[in-house]
C-alpha cells in the first residue's frame, strides 16, 4: 500500500521524441487510476517509468515515502500485468502463479497458501494443473493477475490487460478487476486507449495526448467539466456535438449564433459569467460543444425550451432503449459528415422519424460547453483564472465593481478608464471591501468563492472553506494588469526571477585536515555557475542533473536557474546585480534589480542602490534546460 507521486516527470528517448512532457500527480493509497488516451499519447511510457523498466529522463519519482528513480525494477514493491498475459508457457498454472515466490525462496507452505488464495480469487481453482496453452485469453489473463497478486505489491501497474479479449469478457473482466482492487485496497495504475473502460474503472483518470497531461479528474468530473475540445471529444459516445458560432452579450442575456446556418439561440447571461468578455462581442468564433444526450426532441421539452433550433434528419440508429438521430442545423446540410453543423442526438421520445424529416430540437443551454478556437482550452473554466473587469484610475484610486481602492506606490498610473485584469488568486481574504458569498465550491483541493461586489461577479480562490456571507476582501495589487486603449498600464510583477546558467565541475587545491596535520589537496566540486557566481550542488542535485543530461551533456547544456522573490536575498556575496528601485505595494516590498539583461525582484524592507549581490535559496530553485524545456529540478 502505498502513495504515488511524479513531480515533473519527462521522458525523452534516445531518437529525441518527448514521450512524455512534465508529468506531475500525486496518486492516492487505494487509488484506481487509469491513464487513458490515443495510441502513441505516452501513458505506458509513463507505466514503464513508474514500472523501473525505462528511464526517467528528468523529474522525481516517489513510491510511498522513497524516490524510486534509481531503483530497481524488482526493488520496488510493484506487479506489472501486460496484454500478452508473459506466462511461461512450459509450466503449469500453479507453477506461474508460484515462479516469483520461489524466486524469492519463500517457504513451500507459504507458497502453496498464497497460490491456493489467488487462485481462489481469481476462480481459477480448477485449472491450477493445467498449462496456458490450454486456456481461454480470459483464463490466462486471470493467471497473469494471479502472479501479480501473490507478490502483494504495494502498487499493482496494469498495461492494456484486457486488450486481447472479446468485448463480453473484457466488460466481465473489468468487473472483477475492480472488485479485486476493492479486495486487494491497493493503489492500481491502469493504461488503456478505451475511454469507457477508463471512465468505468478509475477513481481519477488521467486524459493525455501527444505526451501531455489534459486533465486529471474522477469520471464525472471529466464528463461533465472538460478542460478542453480534446478531452471533450475523447470522453463520450457517441462524441460531444461541436458546432461553431459567435457569442454576443445583450444586457442579461447573450445571443449564440451558430456558423454555417441562420440558426440562433438566447441564454441567460449567468450561465457564462466566468467567460472572458472579449468571447461576447458577437465576432470571436468558438466551438459550441453540446453532447448528444442535453438535446431533446421531445415536445414538451421543445415547447418549454427558449434554446431551439431546426433539424434536418438525415438517418438514425436505433438501439433498442434509445435511438441516435443523426442531422444537420443547417438545412443544406448532411448529417453523414462530422461538421460544424452536423448534430447527433440522444432521443428517448420514441418518435417514427425518416430521412428529410426537418424537427425542432431542444439544447439544454445549462450544460453548454464552449472551447476557443484556437487553444480549444475551455471558455469556461470550472476554476476561472481572471476576473475580467471595467476599471477607473483617478487621482491614485482605483474603482471596479462600485468600490475604491488606493493604488499602492508600486502601481501608479495617470487617471484612465480601462480594463482590470484580476487573477482570481490575486483577490485575498481579510481586507477591507466588503463582498458577499454566493457559493463555496472545492474543487480539485481548492475552493473556489463566487462573490458579489457592488452587485456583480466577482472569483476568488482560497485554500479554506468560507462560510460566512460576508466577506472581506483585499487585492494583491502585484497580480493585476491594468489596460486603457489597447495599452497596458500596470502590470505584474513575474513569478519567477530567471538566471543563466551552467553546470559546471570546479577543481580547486584546498588545505584539508589529514591525520591532525593540515595538507593541500584537490578537491572536486560540482554546481551551478550563474553569472559569475558559483553554487556548490547537492550530491542530489547533480544526480538529477547527470540523469537528466549525461555525463557530457551536463556541462555543455544551457540552464535557467529560477526562483521566486521571496526566495532570494540580498547578500554579502552571490550573483552580482544592481538595485534599481524599491516598490512599495502596500503589504509587501520588492527591490527591483537588474542582473546583465535580466530584471528580477527580490523581497525585501530595506531600500538598496548601487552594486549588491543576490543569493538564492536552493531548497526553492528550480533549474530548467532551456532548450528542450524540461525542468530538471
Ligand atoms: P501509448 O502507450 O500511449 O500508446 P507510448 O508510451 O508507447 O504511447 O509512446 C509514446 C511515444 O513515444 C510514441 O510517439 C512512441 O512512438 C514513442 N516511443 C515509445 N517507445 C519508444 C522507444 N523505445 N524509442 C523511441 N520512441 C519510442
Amino acid at each position: 500500500m502505498a502513495d504515488v507521486s511524479l513531480t515533473h516527470i519527462y521522458k525523452v528517448y534516445p531518437n529525441g521524441t518527448k514521450a512524455v512532457n512534465d508529468f506531475n500527480m500525486q496518486i492516492r493509497d487505494k487509488e484506481f487510476i487509469v491513464f487513458v488516451g490515443p495510441s502513441g499519447c505516452g501513458k505506458s511510457t509513463t507505466l514503464r517509468m513508474i514500472a523501473g523498466l525505462e528511464d526517467i529522463s528528468a523529474g522525481e519519482l516517489k513510491i510511498g515515502d522513497l524516490i524510486v528513480n534509481d531503483m530497481e525494477p524488482k526493488d520496488r514493491d510493484i506487479a506489472m500485468v501486460f496484454q500478452n498475459y508473459a506466462l511461461y508457457p512450459h509450466m503449469t498454472v500453479y507453477e506461474n502463479i508460484a515462479f516469483g515466490l520461489r524466486l524469492r525462496k519463500l517457504p513451500k507452505d507459504e507458497i502453496h497458501r498464497k497460490v491456493c488464495e489467488a487462485a481462489e480469487i481469481l476462480g481459477i481453482t480448477e485449472y491450477l494443473n493445467k498449462k496456458p496453452k490450454e486456456m481461454s485469453g480470459g483464463q490466462r489473463q486471470r493467471v497473469a493477475l494471479g502472479r501479480a497478486i501473490v507478490r502483494e505489491p504495494k502498487v499493482m501497474l496494469l498495461d492494456e490487460p484486457l486488450s486481447n479479449l472479446d468485448a463480453k469478457l473484457r466488460t466481465q473482466m473489468r468487473a472483477e478487476i475492480g472488485k479485486l482492487h476493492a479486495r486487494l485496497k491497493t493503489t492500481f495504475i491502469y493504461v488503456t486507449h478505451d475511454q469507457v473502460e477508463a471512465m468505468t474503472m478509475g477513481t481519477r483518470i488521467v486524459v493525455m495526448k501527444d505526451g501531455f497531461v489534459q486533465q486529471i479528474d474522477t469520471p464525472k468530473n471529466l464528463y461533465n467539466y472538460p478542460g478542453n475540445k480534446f478531452v471533450a471529444g475523447f470522453i463520450g459516445t457517441p462524441q460531444m456535438n461541436f458546432f461553431e458560432g459567435t457569442l454576443l452579450k445583450k444586457g442579461d442575456n447573450v445571443l449564440i449564433k451558430f456558423e454555417y446556418t441562420d440558426a440562433q439561440i438566447t441564454v441567460p447571461y449567468s450561465l457564462l459569467y466566468k467567460a472572458k468578455p472579449s468571447y461576447l462581442d458577437g465576432q470571436k468564433v468558438v466551438y459550441i460543444g453540446l453532447r448528444p444526450e442535453d438535446i431533446s426532441l421531445a415536445p414538451e421539452d421543445v415547447k418549454n425550451n427558449k434554446a431551439v433550433v431546426k433539424v434536418v434528419v438525415s438517418h438514425k440508429e436505433d438501439l433498442g432503449s434509445e435511438t441516435l438521430v443523426y442531422g444537420d442545423i443547417n438545412p443544406d446540410g448532411d448529417g453523414y459528415v462530422e461538421s460544424s453543423t452536423r448534430i447527433i442526438i440522444k432521443d428517448n421520445s420514441g418518435r417514427d422519424l425518416q430521412a428529410g424529416d426537418v424537427v425542432e430540437a431542444a439544447l439544454n443551454i445549462e450544460r453548454v460547453h464552449l472551447f476557443d478556437k484556437e487553444t480549444e482550452e475551455s471558455v469556461l473554466p470550472r476554476v476561472p483564472e481572471y476576473n475580467y473587469l471595467d476599471c477607473e484610475v483617478k487621482k491614485g484610486k482605483l474603482k471596479f465593481l462600485g468600490a475604491e481602492v488606493e493604488l499602492p506606490e508600486a502601481v501608479q498610473t495617470d487617471d484612465l478608464k480601462g480594463e482590470l485584469l484580476l487573477p482570481t488568486n490575486a483577490v485575498t481574504l481579510g481586507g477591507n471591501l466588503q463582498a458577499e458569498l454566493v457559493s463555496c465550491e472545492e474543487i480539485n483541493g481548492v475552493y473556489l468563492l463566487s462573490l458579489t461586489l457592488g452587485g456583480k461577479r466577482l472569483y476568488a480562490v482560497s485554500h479554506e472553506a468560507v462560510e460566512k456571507k460576508s466577506v472581506g476582501i483585499g487585492i494583491d495589487f502585484k497580480k493585476i494588469t491594468v489596460t486603457a486603449d489597447g495599452e497596458t498600464k500596470i502590470s505584474p510583477m513575474p513569478e519567477l526571477n530567471c538566471f543563466d546558467c551552467k553546470f559546471v565541475k570546479q577543481k580547486t587545491r584546498e588545505e584539508v585536515e589529514v591525520k591532525g596535520k593540515l595538507k593541500k589537496k584537490k578537491v572536486v566540486r560540482f554546481g551551478f555557475a550563474a553569472h559569475d557566481a558559483f553554487f556548490e550542488a547537492s550530491d542530489e542535485m547533480s544526480q538529477k542533473i547527470f540523469a537528466a543530461l549525461g555525463i557530457k551533456g551536463a556541462h555543455t547544456t544551457a540552464l535557467r536557474m529560477e526562483c521566486d522573490a521571496y526566495h532570494l536575498a540580498v547578500s554579502e556575496n552571490g550573483i552580482a546585480a544592481e538595485a534599481l528601485e524599491t516598490l512599495d505595494y502596500g503589504t509587501e516590498k520588492f527591490l527591483k534589480c537588474k542582473v546583465g539583461e535580466n530584471t528580477v525582484y527580490v523581497k525585501t524592507d530595506t531600500d538598496y542602490s548601487g552594486n549588491i549581490c543576490l543569493l538564492p535559496d536552493f531548497e526553492h530553485i528550480g533549474i530548467v534546460e532551456i532548450e528542450r524545456e524540461i525542468k530538471i529540478i
